[in-house]
């Protein structure tokens, strides 16, 4: 791949670039990360850093603790959503982002100097993005997983002890399709000429009426899409000590899509004998997960159910503020915290940095930095359990005045690591 040129991105003079060959990913002692800080509280707000800086600063000190200083991660910042507009177009007035077309309207949220160092660099962690409201883009998240084919996103949901939750004890793995399913964007208008068009089409091809006063949505899943996120799942299984694939469908009723799925996924638990492989339809599985989470391991789903049942699991772990994510393609992987940008919270140093924090430890995992990821993760979760540097949205009232701040957080965390290069945390 050619060195891409960029029209306002600097990459950083030290650190090696990531490289994967034949689906192995080569890592150096100093790989460069894309660093995309994003909207809302993941941003810094004059001297206020925002959720991710306090995530880079506990994965630099983990890494630093783990290896001695022999091994260190190269930050490259790059910029999308409003932080880019502001960067690359700062021009364009709202009343003129309607009149773009759609290509236009992505590059003003998601400049192609983030996408070519994404693509370059093969790695990344991103902070929320706000979704611009009413101006054409759907959702800059769902243009980013598409235009880098990040086709996995991978929502591990567990308990830690001092969490307030009704559960104990709940270790679940949603691996959910990122590209196809009712969310691959394929929509048309009620009563648009197109639509009717569609609706004509459809009465002719399947004999089947739709009223004229219908909007549509289309559900595509393909045997590539699925075959390719159930071999990420079974791998990612066997990877990090996992048992179980359960895959997630509804294929009584929808046979020809969820019916696939179904299908390819018993084909593809054969190439994986040493995980057991079982079904579930949908709406069982999230009456299962309230009733006996104990009973399930890595679950593996389309785009609409995953988006679904993976609130519902970080539900059961204590809510949105611990649960980490990972969109991974062949590619390149980019990891993130799964809530949004929060935005009455940002720059009041509120906001809990766990759940970003916790996507670095998948990170550190990812490119075989695991030793510092695992101390990491051990250090979040004894700051939780000792509850005394934990934000407000882990205090049993919301406006407890004991509710400590985003970087007091990061600051316990790192301090609770510890300080010897092969020591535990304290
Ligand atoms: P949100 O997750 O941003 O916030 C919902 C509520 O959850 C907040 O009001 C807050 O009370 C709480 N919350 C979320 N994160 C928290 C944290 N780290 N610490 C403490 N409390 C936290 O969801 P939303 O309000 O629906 O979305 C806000 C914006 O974020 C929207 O524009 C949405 O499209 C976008 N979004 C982005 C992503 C992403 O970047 N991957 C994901 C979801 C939503």
């Amino acid at each position: 791949m050619t060195v891409p040129t960029y029209d306002k991105l600097t990459p950083p003079k030290e650190g090696t670039r990531v490289t994967i060959s034949g689906g192995k990913w080569n890592i150096s002692d100093d790989p460069i990360v894309c660093l995309l800080r994003g909207d809302g509280i993941g941003m810094d707000v004059g001297n206020v850093p925002g959720i991710t800086a306090c995530a880079v600063k506990v994965l630099d000190a983990a890494v630093k603790k783990a290896f001695g200083g022999k091994r260190k991660i190269a930050w490259f910042d790059i910029h999308a959503g409003d932080v880019a507009r502001k960067m690359y177009r700062p021009n364009v007035t709202d009343e003129q982002v309607g009149t773009l077309n759609e290509n236009e309207q992505r590059q003003l949220y998601l400049p192609d100097d983030t996408l070519k160092a994404f693509e370059y660099y093969a790695l990344g962690l991103k902070g929320p993005l706000t979704t611009p409201i009413g101006k054409g883009i759907r959702s800059v998240n769902v243009a980013l997983r598409r235009e880098l084919d990040l086709f996995a996103l991978l929502r591990p949901c567990k308990s830690y002890p001092g969490v307030r939750s009704r559960y104990e004890d709940v270790d679940l793995v949603v691996v959910r399709e990122n590209t196809e399913d009712l969310y691959a964007g394929i929509e048309f208008a009620e009563g648009e000429p197109q639509t009717l068009e569609l609706i004509d089409d459809i009465e002719r091809l399947g004999g089947r009426k739709i009223r004229a006063d219908a909007g549509i949505s289309i559900k595509p899943i393909s045997v590539f899409g699925t075959r390719r996120v159930f071999r990420f799942g079974f791998q990612w299984a066997i990877d990090n000590g996992r048992h179980k694939v359960t895959a997630v469908h509804k294929a009584n009723i929808m046979k020809h899509t969820d019916g696939l799925w179904l299908r390819v996924a018993e084909e593809v638990s054969r190439e994986f004998p040493q995980i057991e492989f079982e079904d579930r339809i949908v709406d069982n599985m999230a009456m299962q997960l309230v009733q006996k989470p104990e009973l399930y391991d890595v679950m593996v789903m389309p785009n609409l159910y995953g988006d679904i049942l993976s609130d519902l699991c970080a539900g059961l772990t204590g809510g949105l503020g611990l649960a980490p994510g990972a969109n991974i393609g062949d590619e390149v992987a980019v990891f993130e915290a799964t809530h949004g940008s929060a935005p009455k919270y940002a720059g009041l140093n509120k906001a809990n940095p766990m759940a970003m924090m916790l996507s670095g430890v998948l990170m550190l995992r990812h490119i075989g930095e695991g030793v510092a990821g695992d101390r990491l993760e051990q250090a979040i979760a004894r700051v939780i359990a000792e509850g005394r540097s934990v934000t407000y949205d882990m205090k049993p009232e919301r406006d407890d005045p004991t509710a400590v701040g985003t970087s007091q957080v990061a600051d316990a965390v790192i301090e609770m690591m510890g300080s010897s290069p092969n020591g535990a945390a304290r």
